[in-house]
């Protein structure tokens, strides 16, 4: 397991599936309606990527996300299991995670995705009042969740995590702490609270352009410092700057991500961070390609690095860093690092560096300075 602060094992295999079966009104991930001849051609690309890992791929971690991957019809999610068991080693695969969003999820699904070695489910709730669910444009009612939860309860899931959305325009604290209340009685083992951005390109963004919703920021930091007395109250630890967790159920999965781990994506969108080189594909259906590939520039990569692990609220540790980047942090950052921690914003140590709390909300005004 995954310790805060130190290196995540790796390396991770990152799955896309792009369908949903409708956009909601903030997101920007990409996603079609799962039309079962695109599936298929998606299946094909999949089949393909596969095929280009490298011989005797085996993950220490497994995260399917997309898109909704339960949104996949059954027979379609039985294929995509037998072609990554078909290619891929997952004996070794210790953690293997599953985006759920509620109203997708049938008892045969969730049977199927156990049987086939999913260990963890990410189930998208992202709130449990109707206004807010409408006003988000999900497609699924709190009811949904709670069967989402129950179904993968009984099919044997021992690790559910539950994703939220706060400061959402309209929505008060009181009926965030509602939804933080309504979370806690499905007793995950593991709570993601993300902040709401206006992404161009969104519904939401085109209503913000007519005036039409704002972001309020001083209610978002409201919320997020509520989310910290809350599910910090609740037993679930505060581990990264958006997740909360009961003691030894982080995401390895993100904890490569936030620890400079290596990584393969396959699919459309997907990205991937192997021996020294980060690729991207392109959003594109039925055929994708590499839209990127780049060679880190090691003091670049260990900067980035730095940032990542930052997220972390046990930051990093001196040694880990070193030993993960062959990088000192005070070497790469120095007297940045000294003026933020004068202004309150770093917590500086001779064993480690990380956010100081007052700055885990405006982590990214942190960042900027230290990429
Ligand atoms: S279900 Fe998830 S991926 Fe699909 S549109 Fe909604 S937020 Fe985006």
């Amino acid at each position: 397991m995954n310790t805060p602060g130190q290196t995540a094992t790796g390396p991770g295999l990152y799955i896309h599936v792009p369908v949903c079966a409708s956009q909601c009104a903030y997101c920007a991930f990409f996603s079609m309606a799962p039309a079962r001849e695109l599936v298929a051609a998606w299946l094909a690309g999949i089949r393909r990527d596969l095929s280009e890992l490298p011989d005797g791929f085996a993950p220490a971690t497994v995260y399917i996300g997309g898109g909704t991957p339960t949104a996949l019809e059954e027979e379609e999610l039985a294929r995509l299991f037998e072609l990554l068991a078909g290619h891929v080693e997952l004996g070794g695969a210790g953690e293997w995670s599953c985006e759920v969003n509620p109203g997708s999820l049938t008892s045969a699904k969730a049977e199927l995705l156990r049987a086939a070695g999913v260990n963890r489910l990410s189930i998208g709730a992202q709130s449990f009042h109707p206004d807010t669910l409408r006003l988000l444009g999900r497609g699924h009612h709190a009811d949904d969740t709670r069967a989402s939860v129950e179904l993968a309860r009984q099919a044997g899931f021992r690790h559910i995590a539950l994703d939220l959305i706060y400061g959402v325009p309209g929505v008060t604290a009181a009926m965030f702490a509602a939804d933080l209340e309504a979370a806690l009685a499905l007793e995950p083992e593991h709570i993601s609270c993300y902040c709401l951005e206006i992404e161009p390109g969104t519904p939401f963004s085109r209503r913000a352009a007519a005036g039409e919703l704002a972001i309020d920021e001083a209610e978002q930091r409201r919320q997020f410092e509520l989310s910290r007395r809350v599910l910090t109250a609740a037993g679930l630890g505060h581990y990264e700057i958006s997740n909360f967790t009961l003691p030894g159920r982080e995401c390895r999965h993100n904890g490569l991500y936030w620890s400079g781990g290596e990584y393969l994506g396959i699919g459309p969108a997907a990205h991937s961070h192997w021996r020294g080189k980060r690729w991207g594909h392109t959003e594109e259906l039925p055929e994708w390609s590499r839209a990127f590939e780049e060679t880190l520039e090691p003091a670049a990569k260990a900067r980035e690095t730095l940032v990542m692990g930052l997220r972390r609220i046990a930051g990093w540790n001196r040694r880990e860093f070193r030993a993960a980047t062959g990088f000192e942090i005070n070497d790469l950052r120095g007297p940045e690092i000294a003026r933020l921690a004068a202004d309150g914003l770093l917590v500086e140590t001779q064993e480690s560096l990380r956010l100081a709390d007052d700055a885990l909300f405006i982590s990214d005004t942190v960042f900027a300075e230290l990429v």
